[in-house]
């Protein structure tokens, strides 16, 4: 049995002091997510819901005006098919939840529960695919997987089932391939830009890190308010190791039978566990306006006496933002004081609020106040819908640049194993050093102070930013970008 509703409705955790007691607090009272009774699964609510809906509208018309076509595959794939990729079956072989009985019978062969599907896709398009017209092809589905993570889990961030898209593709050479992983790539960061109103880096996993079977893992990585990175996104290229595994030949215009090039991207709902993350506060949930279910709610506030001029204008003017496509809530609920509403929509992260009350309606005004920061501005009723989308967009500015700045002051550089570790002891935060290329220094850190190597530059010629590596002195191939991770 669930826990019935908390009456209590603030915020009571600190996102600074208790970052993840305080996330887990607004994720449950904005109404996002409810645990699960197996523990590492969560409950999304339609208010969670809706929010994985904003991204999936945003990501899933860029992908269509690029050439991407949705499909769906069964959740189980045989193990005979997993097995034909020896590095997915190894990478993913702690985390495979099986099926082995059903029906009441045995089965004769174990089904993986998906926990990612190159295995059962790469195979149809070898199918479907017989010459170079039917390159590219690009096929995409939104569904759930299954990892059963070993680490602690987290609403969103980390779960054993976890809502995605998983996108497939295959190409006539490595450089189409390439083209498309640095394509999807390139829509990841635009999602966190223009839609969730994060900054990322862009790079690299190091080599012992990359996605099992792929020739590069390229990610995009934002900072969490508390110095701790997350890794966002990833886009594979699969090289034609995939290809190989599974017969996926074509014949080209020379009549000659090659093998294709595969991709692979992902994107699951810890992106939004990462914008609840870094937009929320105190008060609750603070949402980007071209997410928010609710991206204004307009609060009357009457006496007895002014109740029915109030409530008019009220809703005149939130049918005028409704008729110019703005997503609008007219709070006119007679039982609820304004200051509970005030908080209320505070608490579901409403990006802005408009105030009316007998001023406004004598001077033919409006108060708008942002959720973000607070700030209260009189404007005219006059053009109120333009005059509210200018404010939305100042609301996203302002938590792009907080966000920014944040990200901008947590990239630092370390020229020694002390400085490194000094550094992200002290700041969290991303720390650039000099690296080898060896794993054994990243372990020595990783035990030290649980921090790792989360990307290298995504380009492999660019200089090192130190001549030798910050751990054990040899010469530096790359530039490491050590973080703790969520
Ligand atoms: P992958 O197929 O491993 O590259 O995963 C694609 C993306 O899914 C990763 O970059 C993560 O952002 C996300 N992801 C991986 N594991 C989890 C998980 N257990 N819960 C939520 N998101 C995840």
């Amino acid at each position: 049995m669930s826990e019935p509703e908390s009456q209590e409705l603030g915020i009571t955790e600190s996102k600074e002091y208790a970052t993840g007691e305080w996330f887990a607090e607004v994720v449950k009272k904005a109404k996002l997510a409810d645990y699960a009774p197996m523990g590492g699964f969560i409950v999304t609510r339609p208010r969670g819901y809706a929010l994985w809906e904003g991204i999936q509208d945003h990501l899933d018309g860029w992908f269509k005006e690029t050439g991407v076509q949705n499909a769906y595959f069964p959740m189980f794939i045989p193990e005979s098919y997993l097995e034909r990729e020896k590095d997915i079956v190894e990478g993913f072989d702690p985390e495979v939840a099986w099926v082995t009985e059903a029906g009441n019978e045995e089965l004769d062969e174990r089904l993986a529960v998906r926990p990612t599907s190159e295995s059962i896709i790469t195979p149809f398009m070898s199918q479907w695919i017989r010459s170079h017209r039917d390159l590219p092809m690009r096929v995409n589905q939104w569904c759930s997987v299954v990892r059963w993570e070993a680490t602690d889990t987290k609403p969103f961030f980390r779960t054993k089932e976890f809502l995605w898209q998983e996108g497939h593709t295959a190409h006539q050479d490595g450089e189409a391939a390439w083209e498309e992983t640095m394509r999807r790539l390139e829509q990841y960061r635009r999602l966190h830009e223009e839609v969730l109103a994060m900054p990322v880096l862009e790079g690299r996993k190091p080599e012992h890190d990359k996605f099992p079977g792929a020739h590069t893992t390229a990610a995009i990585q934002p900072l969490m308010p508390d110095g701790r990175a997350l890794q966002a996104a990833t886009s594979h290229y699969l090289g034609d190791g995939f290809a190989e595994a599974f017969d996926m030949t074509y014949v080209d215009r020379d009549e000659n039978e090659h093998v294709a090039h595969t991709t692979s991207w992902g994107l699951s709902w810890r992106a939004l566990g990462g914008m609840v993350m870094t937009h929320s506060d105190d008060q609750g949930l603070v949402l980007p306006p071209a997410l928010a279910p609710e991206q204004v709610v307009v609060v009357p506030i009457w006496q007895e006496d002014t109740q029915a001029e109030v409530l008019d204008y009220a809703a005149d003017l939130a049918a005028e933002l409704d008729e110019a496509g703005l997503r609008v809530e007219l709070d006119d609920r007679d039982e609820r004081n304004p200051g509970f509403k005030f908080n209320e929509w505070e608490l579901y992260g409403v990006p802005l609020r408009i105030e009316v009350g007998p001023h406004e309606v004598e001077d033919g005004e409006a108060t708008l106040v942002h959720r973000p920061d607070g700030e209260s501005v009189v404007e005219s009723r006059d053009g109120i819908a333009n005059t509210v989308e200018d404010h939305l967009d100042t609301v996203f500015a302002k938590l792009y640049a907080a966000a920014e700045e944040h990200l901008e002051e947590n990239i630092r550089e370390a020229e020694s194993r002390n400085e490194l570790l000094g550094t992200i002891g002290q700041h969290g935060g991303y720390v650039k050093t000099g690296w080898c290329g060896d794993e054994d220094c990243e372990t020595e850190i990783k035990d030290q102070i649980a921090a790792e190597i989360v990307m290298v530059p995504l380009d492999r010629d660019e200089e090192p930013v130190q001549e030798t590596c910050a751990i054990c002195g040899e010469p530096a191939t790359e530039t490491a970008y050590f973080a703790k991770s969520y």
